[in-house]
C-alpha cells in the first residue's frame, strides 16, 4: 500500500515537471509568432534549411540555439560522438533526404570538447550497449594511437574528439550520396568544426571539401593542423614537445 502511495505521489511530481514542458512550449510558441506573425504557418508549406547538422546527442550542445538558427533553416541528426558509420541506416538516409530531396549546401559534422561518449571510448570505461557504438571512436583513437600517447593526459580527449569530426567528415564524403551528389555537379560542402563546452564557440577544422578529388588531401591538412595545436598545446603544459612518430607528422593514420 504504502509502495502504491509513493509510485502515485511520483507520478505527479512528474507530471508537473513535464508541465512545465509545455508551458515553455506555449510561451515560446507564442513569442515566436508574436515576433514574426505567419511565422508556422509559412513553416507548414515548406522547409528549406541550407545546412545538414550532424552533432552530438549531449544536451549541452543545442544545434539550432548555438548558431542562432531557427526552425527550418538546420536539418539535424544527432547521435552519441557524431558519427557516421557507413552502415547505419538512420544517418545515411537523413543524408540523403537532406542532399537529394532539400538540396542543402553545407554538412556540417559537430563534436565538442569534453564529450563523454569520447571520453568513454578513450578511457576503455564500460557503459553498456552503447560500448559496441563507441567502438567506431576507438577505432579512431587506435589509429592516431602514437600521437594520443604523446601527448599530456589532459590533452587527449580533445585532441580525440577533434581527430574523430575529421574522420566522420571523412565518412561523410565517402557516402555514395555525397559522392553521387558531386558526380551530378551539385555543390555540397562538407565540413568539421567543434564546439568548447567551455566558452560556447565553434572552431572549423578547416576540413572543407567540396569535390571527392578534394578529400584526401583536406583530411591531410586538418589532421596536421590538429596534430600541429595539440603538440604545441602539450610543450605549454609541460615544457616538453610531443614525440614525433618516426614517419613524420602524418604517419600514424
Ligand atoms: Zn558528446
Amino acid at each position: 500500500m504504502q509502495c502504491n502511495i509513493k509510485e502515485a505521489g511520483g507520478a505527479d511530481a512528474m507530471s508537473i515537471e513535464l508541465q512545465e514542458l509545455f508551458q515553455k512550449n506555449r510561451e515560446w510558441a507564442d513569442n515566436t509568432e508574436a515576433r514574426e506573425p505567419g511565422f508556422f504557418t509559412r513553416l507548414l508549406n515548406q522547409q528549406s534549411p541550407q545546412y545538414l547538422w550532424i552533432g552530438c546527442a549531449d544536451s549541452r550542445v543545442p544545434a539550432n540555439d548555438l548558431v542562432g538558427l531557427l526552425p527550418g533553416e538546420l536539418f539535424v541528426h544527432r547521435n552519441v560522438a557524431n558519427l557516421l558509420v557507413h552502415s547505419d541506416l538512420n544517418a545515411l538516409s537523413v543524408i540523403q533526404y537532406a542532399v537529394d530531396a532539400l538540396q542543402v549546401s553545407h554538412i556540417i559534422v559537430v563534436g565538442h570538447s569534453n564529450c563523454g561518449g569520447v571520453r568513454a571510448a578513450m578511457l576503455n570505461t564500460r557503459a553498456g550497449l552503447v560500448d559496441n557504438w563507441l567502438r567506431h571512436v576507438q577505432d579512431v583513437r587506435d589509429a592516431h594511437e602514437g600521437f594520443l600517447a604523446g601527448l599530456h593526459e589532459s590533452l587527449q580527449v580533445n585532441a580525440l574528439v577533434e581527430l574523430n569530426v575529421l574522420e566522420q567528415a571523412r565518412n561523410v564524403c565517402r557516402t555514395t550520396v555525397v559522392r553521387d551528389a558531386w558526380v551530378r555537379g551539385q555543390s555540397v560542402v562538407v565540413h568539421g568544426w567543434v564546439y568548447g563546452l567551455h566558452n560556447g564557440l565553434l572552431e572549423d577544422l578547416k576540413i572543407t571539401a567540396t569535390s571527392a578529388d578534394q578529400v584526401g588531401l583536406a583530411y591531410d591538412t586538418a589532421l596536421a593542423l590538429v596534430k600541429q595545436r595539440y603538440r604545441q598545446q602539450h610543450a605549454a603544459l609541460t615544457s616538453q614537445p610531443a614525440p614525433v612518430t618516426q614517419h613524420g607528422a602524418l604517419s600514424d593514420h
